[in-house]
């Protein structure tokens, strides 16, 4: 009896439906070859944007259309923001809330209960525990792993929905997240990167001060040939005890992710971001200062309501001056239920889109520059396509995040090794192994 599961959205989606697929694979279905038929067909949704929302659609009418008899469970933020109109789509049996997903064998249970391939072959016997995060590996023979240890947002910021799909901060428990990381460093993976929702604000609803760096701290006494990366990261979070941790040591990959969201500070209040752009700069210039090869990347919106022409000319001739490695970058898109959709001034969105296209012109120029300046480095990579796959270039990843190739790696080369840049091809590197 096979699944599918299609995932639009952020890591933590990602996460959560390698999470929903162990859940499956545990009782016995198996993930649908292509051009199989899948007996249970989940879409993971994603509501960041209008487009995204319409993506969704298309994506459960896909499958409703390509899996015949299937059943079609529909997760993540669009489902919970929006339930109304993923039940009105013909072909859903169910909506799964964000929160129901620790509980997902339950609800396999109940969705496939009456499916005939089930009647004629059934399944492994049910659980009815929540997944415990421990299940959550997302290693799946590779040699990353992303371990979830936050959810939820209670930020607020004006253009985001997160907080109304998510819900208030939700941290692991340290010490299961400890546990988590050993088990995956025993299976040998070779990089973990922490994720949430609000990573930094890990620990908060647990009354626990700097609990991202205390966590930190006890994962990089955890022996063996491993490194942590850490997904995103608000500005306010990056501490010095944090910067001290990500510069120092060595468990610790030199990357940051600070999402900076408008280069003008005006534009930076009415999104309710607690920073303005000469703090973000100082901060940035720091981490600099401290590390000449750290990549720090970060997000950007174009076209929030207000935002004018002049103050959009100023953030484009202010952000090369910035440190930053690589830019991820969002036209602004009116969320319904968020002030930013309410606020007047709204820029159109054929505007956002030609604002958007320009500042992924200006971070792919830093990304380029940055990328030169490591010829001749030596960074520490870990395999990210199959090491075994003889005669092939092995696909690497730096600990400052650049994904290049090597042709002659270490053998054998499936944990963390150093090698040389030799050349980089845009923004590729091209690596030899460091003798
Ligand atoms: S910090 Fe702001 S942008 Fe990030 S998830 Fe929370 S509300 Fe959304």
């Amino acid at each position: 009896m096979y699944y599918t599961i299609k995932t639009l959205g952020c890591k933590v989606n990602q996460i959560d439906s390698l999470r929903l697929a162990e859940s499956l694979e545990e009782i016995g279905l198996a993930e649908a070859p292509p051009g199989e038929r899948a007996a249970l067909c989940v879409v993971n949704t994603c509501s960041v944007t209008a487009r995204t929302d319409t993506q969704c659609r298309q994506m459960i009418r896909r499958l409703v259309r390509d899996h015949p008899g299937a059943r079609v469970v529909v997760t993540g933020c669009y489902a919970e923001t929006n339930p109304e109109a993923i039940r009105s789509i013909p072909g859903v049996d169910r909506v799964m809330a964000n929160g129901e997903k620790r509980q997902a064998r339950r609800i396999w249970d109940g969705i496939l209960s009456n499916h005939p391939e089930r009647v004629a072959q059934p399944l492994a016997p049910q659980s009815t525990q929540a997944l415990p995060r421990e299940q959550t590996g997302g290693i799946r023979g590779r040699r990353r792993a992303f371990v979830q240890v936050q959810d939820g947002c209670d930020a607020f910021c004006a253009y985001c929905i997160v907080p109304y799909g998510r819900g208030p901060l939700n941290s692991e428990d340290p010490d299961r997240v400890v546990q988590q990381v050993k088990t995956l460093v025993a299976r040998g993976v070779a990089e973990i990167v922490l994720s949430g929702i609000h990573l930094g604000a890990y620990g908060l609803d647990r009354r626990e001060a700097n609990g991202l760096a205390r966590l930190l701290r006890r994962l990089v006494r955890i022996p063996g040939e491993w490194r942590i990366r850490l997904s995103s990261v608000e500005p306010k979070e990056v501490d010095d005890e944090l910067i001290a941790l990500v510069t120092g040591e060595e468990k610790i990959c030199s990357h940051l992710h600070i999402p900076l969201q408008s280069g003008d500070t005006e534009i930076l209040r009415r999104m309710g971001r607690p920073y303005s752009r000469e703090e973000y700069a100082a901060l940035v210039c720091r981490l600099r200062e401290r590390s000449d090869t750290m990549a720090i990347g970060t997000d950007l919106i174009a076209g929030l309501p207000g935002e004018s022409e002049r103050s959009f000319e100023s953030s484009c001739q202010w952000l090369p001056t910035l440190p930053l490695t690589h830019f991820h970058v969002f036209p602004f898109s009116p969320r319904s239920g968020t002030t930013a959709a309410e606020m007047g001034d709204q820029v159109s969105p054929a505007l956002c889109k030609a604002r958007a296209a320009r500042l992924r012109a200006i971070g792919g120029r830093l990304q380029t520059n940055f990328v030169r300046r490591m010829t001749g480095r030596v960074l520490r990579v870990v395999p990210i396509s199959d090491p075994a796959a003889a005669g092939t270039p092995l696909k690497v990843l730096s600990e400052n995040y650049l994904e290049g190739f090597i042709s002659d790696p270490p053998s054998p080369s499936r944990g963390i090794f150093t090698a040389k840049v030799s050349r980089t091809e845009g923004v590729r590197i091209l690596l030899r192994p460091q003798s």
